[in-house]
């Protein structure tokens, strides 16, 4: 049989590739938190529903991406595409829409059926936050804040450019659509059969098309600007002076749109041109109308996605692997002092191992593969006397330590 490989766009995360990920995962959480945001966990799968009804039945997510199937007893469900639906279930589910506002933060693997290439998969990973409850431009800013707080904690923030735009209310897309298809009917022939067939169904996603043949037409697309009604461009306005707040420089881009059709107002992108075509790391917006859709009251919300696996290949330097202290005694009459020691220095907070047999030569080789920072050397003469040896595998550098000051030293 030939050997079994993981399923196409999926990988397995080992060795510097997990520490990487948990590094991106780690600080988020912590960064997270210090906004005020709490983690929430929502499951992997949900009835279809939650997805096809919310992001939009024209959605590229939706039409061609999501991960659906029927179970045993011919319910539909869908692996999560994003955690933004889940969260807003959740919300509804828990009778939490009373109690605003919810901010939470959320880790973990999102599936999209996607052409797998560097920085895009088939299961990849997402860190998220929602802050849901306040209509106010600030919250957009705040939002937004944390997530430059993100990227600044994880060594990245010079790599990556905050792109802000606004897709307006209902009463501006609306216009801003009519000018969009005027625009893009009149340059049909030029653009992707995915770009014309979304020209009748979904014009404003055009702008996110990632088509060569349809960047220069977009390039000349009409800026959703001129079509703001007046309490739309106040709104922009109030998130513009609270980025300047928070001391977040952006950039105003009018190409920017979500992929997703629950968002109005704010939208935002951190961007790169170190990773190539996958150059978003972090993307969000406003989506006041997404608890409604979901059967809950009307309920502002704003928030923002990143793709782990993308902060993970900028961060600069790899995460080590914690330090090991190996264990060697040196006699059989020596093992089970051994274990007393390797178990206290275990409950003392440190990776301490121990091989279950062999000659001291074998184990210090051992300690050396697995790049052991100190070796505890239990000798017949130093036991006698209470005291191991202690060796510096760094620097080779040896002593004899007093069992009692064994932990200080090692910390
Ligand atoms: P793209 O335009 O790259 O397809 P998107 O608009 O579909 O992205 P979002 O739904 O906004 O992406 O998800 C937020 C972030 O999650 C993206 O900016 C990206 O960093 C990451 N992401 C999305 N899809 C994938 C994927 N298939 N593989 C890896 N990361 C992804
Ligand atoms: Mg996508």
């Amino acid at each position: 049989m030939t050997p079994l490989q993981p399923a196409r766009g999926t990988k397995d995360l080992i060795g510097e590739e997990l520490r990487r990920h948990r590094r991106v995962i780690e600080t988020a959480r912590r960064i997270a938190e210090t906004f005020g945001f709490e983690e929430w966990a929502t499951p992997v799968f949900e009835d279809t529903r939650v997805f096809s009804r919310t992001l939009g039945e024209t959605s590229d997510v939706v039409t061609k991406e999501m991960y659906s199937f029927t179970d045993r007893s011919g319910e539909s469900l869908t692996l999560r595409p994003e955690a933004t639906a889940g969260v807003c279930r959740a919300l509804v589910s828990n009778g939490l829409t009373q109690s605003l506002p919810q901010k939470i933060f959320y880790a973990g693997p999102m599936f999209r059926y996607e052409r797998p290439q560097k920085g895009r998969y088939r299961q990849f990973h997402q860190i998220d936050i929602e802050l849901i409850g306040p209509a106010h431009p600030m919250a957009d800013a705040d939002v937004i804040a944390c997530g430059h707080a993100v990227l600044e904690a994880l060594g990245v923030g010079g790599d990556v450019t905050l792109e802000i735009n606004t897709l307006g209310d209902a009463e501006s897309r609306a216009a801003w659509r009519g000018a969009l298809v005027d625009y893009f009917a009149a340059h049909r022939v030029g653009l992707s059969p995915d770009s014309r067939a979304r020209l009748e169904r979904n014009p404003l996603r055009i702008l996110d098309s990632k088509e060569h043949a349809d960047q220069p037409i977009i390039a000349g697309a009409p800026a959703i600007g001129p079509y703001l009604t007046q309490a739309a461009a106040l709104f922009y306005a109030g998130v513009k002076e609270g980025l300047a707040r928070f001391g977040v420089p952006f950039r105003e881009n009018p190409r920017i749109v979500r992929g997703l059709d629950y968002y109005g107002h704010t939208a935002f992108e951190f961007v790169t041109t170190t990773l190539g075509a996958q150059g978003t790391v972090m993307a969000g917006g406003r989506y006041d109308g997404l608890v409604a859709e979901m059967g809950g009251p009307p309920t502002p919300a704003v928030g923002w996605a990143a793709g782990i696996e993308r902060l993970a290949m900028l961060l600069s330097e790899a995460p080590k692997a914690v330090a090991a202290v190996v264990v060697v005694p040196v006699s059989p009459a020596l093992e089970e002092a051994a274990v007393q020691i390797l178990q206290r220095l275990r409950r003392a907070g440190i990776r301490a191992e121990m091989e279950y047999a062999g000659t001291v030569r074998r184990r210090m080789e051992r300690a050396n593969r697995i790049g052991a920072r100190a070796a505890v050397i239990l000798g017949e003469e130093e036991a006698g006397r209470g005291s191991v040896q202690l060796k510096d595998l760094v620097s080779g550098a040896q002593a004899e330590v007093p069992e009692a000051d064994l932990i200080t030293r090692l910390a």
